[in-house]
């Protein structure tokens, strides 16, 4: 028993029958790596860059970014590491990319709208990542956020091509549109990430900063779950990978309809990686899949919380 317990204290995320679900890392920058590898994770799935440069006034010049990303992708060699370009706006102002006055900020002018408005930024950054890479084992792969359609895709994708950069180039679902035309965007990029804290306050039409309106970034629900769904089977159709990267992927419950649901790869903060990894390790895919078609058969996110408790338990 005891030995069992230590076998998946550690180790790739796996269901009980074998079915592979790296689990992945959230990070803010080189300070959140130790707490990573601590935890066993394979890598690195949201690197929230934005996060080094919330204090400052001007953009953040080559050279440190070449030195801070480094210090990253050193710590995973043969490792994953998903590096998000800067997501300034609403949540995250950033001073140099944000625009100041805006009526309604999480509709407005962020993450990779702001970077298009200012392209040498954006051509900075992805230059900066390519330098860091540079002579590294490190498997990199760079996403945009707040990408809406086909056309963001492909502006991302171009700026990638145009900076030289050699990196797998995804784009994150955190707008309904993009779940809904998933495969749309996949004609443009090699991989999605869903973004769920987002998507839940896009499709619910709730200020995620609102602490009255809450209950909408509930990531159990329903609807939320029909978007995962969506994209995970775009991605399958079109043979790439889907992961998930926002707060979903940290509830162990909720990890394993994910995983039903066909997502390729869980990110989350380092500590609850072991919990995740311990309670995939005790189900197999098919009773994962189960979980998830109960989950989203149900009228609310209480329901569909324990609609998958009940048949990942009850088996
Ligand atoms: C998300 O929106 O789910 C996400 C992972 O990005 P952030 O929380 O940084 O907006
Ligand atoms: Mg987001």
């Amino acid at each position: 028993e005891r030995k069992a317990m230590l076998a998946t204290a550690t180790g790739p995320g796996a269901t009980s029958d074998g079915h592979r679900m790296p689990l992945l890392a959230n990070i803010g920058g080189p300070a959140d790596v130790a707490a990573a590898l601590d935890a066993g994770a394979e890598g690195v799935g949201l690197f929230r860059t934005e996060f080094l440069f919330l204090d400052g006034r001007k953009a953040p010049s080559e050279k440190k970014q070449v030195e801070t990303y480094r210090q990253v992708l050193e710590a995973f060699p043969e490792g994953r590491v998903v590096v998000r370009v800067l997501d300034a706006g609403a949540d995250k102002p950033l001073e140099f990319l944000s625009p100041s006055e805006e009526p309604n900020p999480a509709l407005g002018v962020r993450g990779l709208r702001a970077l298009l408005d200012h392209p040498d930024v954006l051509r900075t950054q992805l230059r900066a990542l390519a330098r860091a890479a540079e002579g590294l084992p490190v498997y990199l792969e760079v996403m945009a956020p707040m990408v809406a359609d086909r056309a963001d895709a492909r502006a991302f994708a171009d700026a990638c091509r145009e900076a030289g950069l050699r990196a797998e180039v995804g784009v994150m679902v955190e707008v309904p549109s993009a779940a809904l035309r998933a495969r749309s965007l996949l004609q443009e990029v090699e991989f999605l990430s869903l973004g769920t804290n987002d998507l839940a306050q896009y499709a619910f039409a709730a200020d995620r900063q609102v602490g009255a309106l809450s209950r909408y970034q509930d990531p159990w629900q329903p609807a939320l779950l029909d978007l995962v769904a969506m994209a995970a089977e775009a991605a399958g159709a079109e043979g790439k990978s889907c992961g998930v990267c926002g707060e979903a992927a940290s509830d162990p419950l909720l990890a394993c309809v994910l995983t039903g649901l066909g997502v390729t790869s869980l990110s989350m903060g380092a500590t609850a990686i072991p919990y995740v990894r311990a309670t995939l390790a005790k189900h197999t895919l098919a009773q994962c899949e189960r979980a998830a078609a109960a989950a989203r058969a149900s009228e609310s996110g209480d329901r569909a919380r324990a609609a998958a408790r009940s048949v990942l338990s009850g088996e």
